[in-house]
């Protein structure tokens, strides 16, 4: 069962107090039941700013839940103390603080729910938009959402394998339908 928004709510503001020292601003949280693969989702440009839980991700578990908040918050976090939000070195030292192992809230601890065979996440370092790709692009690719006209060196996508994917082997190993994109 999932927590209602308002109890997501209460979560936000105990984490943000146990770990963030209540560093963290106020923050829209909500779920998006449209997520195929991510559990987890920050629009940092929003007033306030959103953070969004794929409730067919995290419906089973609260564990799952609770650590897919912790990311997006300390995404929030370094982005509202002005570092890079990215997953970087401030992100990964803050990671290990708060105990949580695994980087990639799209495929840690949440299950997919589509078949997947997807290696690589592209990322943006500035708005923090990500996107999965099964093979890592031969050139370098600007963020969509950061250059508007085009291919724009100032936003370059940074490439990350994904490494935690010992569920999706299994499951790529069977694979027979297509694939959405
Ligand atoms: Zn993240
Ligand atoms: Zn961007």
């Amino acid at each position: 069962m999932l927590p209602d928004e308002s109890t997501l709510q209460l979560l936000f503001a105990q984490l943000n107090y146990q770990f963030f020292n209540g560093e963290i601003p106020a923050h829209r949280i909500g779920y998006n039941s449209r997520f195929s693969n991510c559990a987890g989702r920050i629009s940092y440009r929003q007033k306030p700013p959103l953070i969004e839980l794929s409730a067919k991700h995290l419906a089973d578990s609260p564990n799952a839940l609770r650590e897919t908040l912790l990311h997006e918050m300390i995404h929030a976090w370094l982005f509202s103390v002005g570092k890079n939000p990215g997953h970087g070195a401030d992100f990964k030292r803050k990671m290990k603080e708060v105990g949580i192992a695994s980087i990639y809230h799209d495929l840690g601890n949440a299950r997919p729910i589509r078949e997947s065979n997807k290696r690589y996440i592209l990322r943006c370092e500035k708005c923090a938009m990500e996107l999965l790709r099964k093979r890592k692009p031969a050139q370098t690719i600007s963020c969509g959402r950061c250059s508007k006209r085009g291919y724009d060196a100032r936003f370059p996508l940074s490439v990350y394998e994904i490494l935690e994917i010992k569920q999706l082997d299994a499951v790529a190993a069977s694979r027979s339908r297509p694939h959405n994109r």
